[in-house]
């Protein structure tokens, strides 16, 4: 059976590294039928419009897309993509795996913790406004219905995937109301789930406990604007950006895409890591019931890691973002 699949290039990189994961998708012999569809800043000219309906149809139809990073300009312009689509699909889980991969240099081994970040609310719901000039009020929703949902879901994750702690990240000792809602809710799912720890810990006590000892973590919950700071975070534990992969996850849509943005500065030179995205490709096989394709997915990318002959710059290597496919797409 093939697998329609809406497919999202995107901006800057993201063509790039979204036709290297097509290519390695397609090596595993799963077939898929792909709906290519415009988002991001380069849909604005031919389409009028960085999220065009037709987009957000295909994924309706398809249920599942993979995603190449969206430009979201910065103070002013076009609302961002990704909230748009995390809203409007309700795909209210970020899912965010960071593990050591053999090979790979960094300043920590054995890092395998997984961060699961509510995304649909918190200050990300873009209510902005000016009160007086000089004076601008950014406002922040935090609600029973998608806290409880996003900590359901990480205690469903952890008892799916044999994991013994969730930790609930928060700043409720200067929030108490929306983040002290937000522990509330945390807290009762918890009692629902006795054989998983749950530990709650302040944010930014998480970001130094983190940068000591990233191996001390297995799932952390958090909401949406702690949960992007603390990826990119985690990112730097396992090699950056270019190997963290990326989900997002509604009643009944996935769309999967790297934890990374566009990278404008290294777009269009065939520099960029493409391991982020097949490996988010690899979850999305996971996602459609292709197990055993998504582990030889992932069998390949650590086979390519662990011979160090082809890496691209970020991993201290010289080979380009097609190279790295192909000789992944090799292994397989
Ligand atoms: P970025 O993630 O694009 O880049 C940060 C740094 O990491 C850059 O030095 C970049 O070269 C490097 N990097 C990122 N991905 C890499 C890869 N695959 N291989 C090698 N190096 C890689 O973050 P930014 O510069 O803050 O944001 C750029 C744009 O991306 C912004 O418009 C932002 O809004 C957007 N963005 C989009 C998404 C998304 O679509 N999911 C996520 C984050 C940022």
């Amino acid at each position: 059976m093939s697998h329609r699949v809406t497919l999202i290039p995107g901006d800057g990189i993201g063509p790039e590294v979204v036709s290297a994961a097509v290519r390695v998708l397609g090596a595993t012999g799963v077939e898929f039928d792909w709906d290519t569809q415009p988002a991001g800043a380069t849909a604005i000219g031919e389409h009028g419009s960085p999220l065009p309906d037709r987009t957000l149809e295909s994924i309706r139809r398809n249920k599942v897309a993979l995603k190449g990073p969206t430009e979201t300009p910065v103070g002013t312009g076009h609302r961002s993509v990704n909230v748009e689509l995390r809203k409007r699909l309700d795909l209210y889980a970020n899912l965010r795996p960071v593990k050591t991969l053999p090979g790979v240099k960094s300043r920590y081994e054995g890092v395998d913790l997984v961060v699961v970040r509510e995304n649909t609310e918190d200050l990300y719901s873009g209510l902005e406004h000016i009160v007086v000039p000089g004076v601008v009020e950014s406002i922040k929703i935090i609600t029973e219905k998608a806290s409880t949902r996003i900590a359901r879901f990480a205690f469903d994750y952890a008892r799916a995937h044999g994991r013994r702690q969730v930790t609930a990240v928060h700043k409720a000792n200067i929030m108490k109301l929306s983040d002290g809602l937000f522990l509330d809710c945390c807290r009762a799912v918890a009692k629902q789930f006795p054989a998983v720890d749950y530990q709650e810990m302040i944010v930014d006590n998480t970001c130094m406990q983190l940068v000591l000892d990233p191996t001390r973590f297995d799932i952390l919950l958090l909401e949406n604007l702690y949960g992007d700071i603390v990826s990119d975070l985690c990112a730097g534990f396992i090699g950056g950006l270019g190997m963290a992969p990326g989900a997002n996850i509604g009643e009944d849509i996935g769309l999967f895409e790297a934890v990374h943005g566009s990278a404008p500065d290294i777009a269009g030179k065939n520099l960029a890591n493409p391991i982020a995205v097949v490996l988010s490709g690899a979850m999305m096989l996971d996602h459609l019931g292709e197990q055993e394709a998504a582990t030889r997915v992932r069998e390949a990318v650590h086979g390519v890691l662990r011979e160090g002959k082809k890496l691209t710059r970020d991993l201290g290597g010289s080979s380009g973002t097609t190279e790295i496919a192909e000789a992944i797409a090799a292994h397989l």
